[in-house]
């Protein structure tokens, strides 16, 4: 018996495995690059990453899991509770202004 329950379930579930190697593959670049080579609102939230990864860094591996599950959870849960928004202590970063930006190209500007 298959309820709305379970689908809700399930359809968080694929919506994290989706979403953890985006969050993975960006933090990865943003952290590991130049941050001259990002625009302004890419450089805060490498600021954010790192200044989080620091803290989970306590928890060891397991740490460095929960924050990026936190992560994708977070982004599935905001459209829908406004309020988790609160509870995840997350703002809202300015997006990325594209252009010449690192995480917005995927490689250095030459
Ligand atoms: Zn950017």
């Amino acid at each position: 018996m298959i309820t709305s329950w379970d689908i809700i379930m399930l359809v968080h579930a694929m919506g994290i495995t989706y979403r953890v190697p985006r969050v993975l593959d960006r933090w990865s670049l943003i952290t590991s690059c130049d941050p001259v080579n990002l625009c302004d609102a890419c450089r805060d939230e490498r600021r954010k990453v790192m200044h989080e990864a620091a803290q989970f860094e306590v928890y060891g591996a397991f740490g460095s899991a929960l924050m990026v599950m936190l992560e994708a959870m977070a982004w599935f849960i905001k459209p829908l509770i406004p309020a988790s928004r609160k509870a995840f202590r997350k703002e809202r970063l300015p997006t990325c202004s594209k252009g010449t930006c690192l995480a917005h190209t995927g490689q250095a500007a030459t």
